[in-house]
């Protein structure tokens, strides 16, 4: 456990006495934040900077054990756009001669590009709490985040709780994926965008519900990926394009 100070990560300060883990202790050196975000997502770790800038105490609420950035740095927009990198050099490797570049026997390393892709997350989320968090003087508490009235939030952390005054709030708590009647997701035949940067082996197949930046990308990383496939997608005319369309789509869940 360390006591919070002026900035930095603070882990939540434990229960008095053992046993008594939903008591709510204040922050140990009583501080009240001019402004508490709850969510370090884009929405919120940006909010806590610019606040922090104009010169007010800003504190920020995570619960991902992951760490900070939300669903845009920790599953979103950088592990997506991490393989879809990857996914662009393949495909113009196994293209190399049309550039007057000869290259044999390219293929897909598929647990290097995943490794790469876990490696460029944890460094960016470590960036926004060793750097952009302290740089800006933002203390970080660790938990999961709920309101006691306006003026008081409750980090529920690993050693307990803890109470963080506050004069306002900012709730920054973004977008979980949802399932659809009847098809809810198993994470092992039925994933989310969460569950699918996550696999171990390119699956021999995939569908895509839904059509939009997530899906298109998640589509042309996986079928680029799988070299035959996205082969006999060309010949068939259909290209790399999602397989279902808005159409399809709403047609699928009604
Ligand atoms: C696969 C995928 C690809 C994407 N690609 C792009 C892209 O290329 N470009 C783009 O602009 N957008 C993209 N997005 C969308 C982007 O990720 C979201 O728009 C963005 O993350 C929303 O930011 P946010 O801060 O509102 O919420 P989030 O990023 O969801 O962050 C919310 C945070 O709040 C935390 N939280 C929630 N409740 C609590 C609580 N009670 N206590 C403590 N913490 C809590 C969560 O753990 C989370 O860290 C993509 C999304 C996905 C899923």
């Amino acid at each position: 456990m360390r006591v919070p100070g002026a900035s930095g990560s603070v882990a939540v300060r434990p229960p008095a006495r053992a046993g008594t883990a939903s008591r709510r202790e204040p922050l140990a050196n009583a501080e009240i934040f001019d402004v508490t975000v709850i969510g370090s997502g884009p929405g919120g770790y940006v909010a806590a900077i610019r606040a922090a800038q104009l010169g007010l105490k800003a504190a920020v609420v995570e619960r991902d054990p992951a760490g900070t950035g939300g669903t845009c740095l920790q599953r979103g927009c950088i592990p997506t756009k991490a393989l879809l990198h990857t996914a662009d050099l393949l495909e113009d490797m196994q293209r190399a001669k049309e550039f007057g570049i000869r290259a044999e026997g390219v293929e897909l390393d598929f647990e290097m590009a995943m490794t790469r892709k876990d490696r460029i997350v944890k460094r960016l989320s470590k960036g926004i709490e060793s750097y952009l968090f302290k740089k800006n003087k933002i203390t970080l508490l660790k938990g999961q985040g709920r309101l006691e009235g306006p003026k008081a939030v409750i980090v529920e952390g690993e050693a307990g709780e803890t109470k963080v005054q506050t004069k306002n709030v900012v709730l920054a708590t973004g977008s979980r994926p949802r399932g659809l009647p009847g098809i809810a997701p198993d994470g092992k035949v039925i994933l989310t965008s969460d569950e699918i940067l996550e696999i171990k082996e390119i699956p021999e197949s995939l569908i895509v519900i839904g059509a939009g930046a997530e899906p298109d990308h998640l589509d042309a990383v996986v079928g680029r990926a799988l070299d035959h496939d996205a082969r006999a997608g060309e010949q068939e005319g259909r290209g790399l394009e999602p397989l279902f369309h808005p159409k399809d789509h709403a047609r699928l869940i009604r």
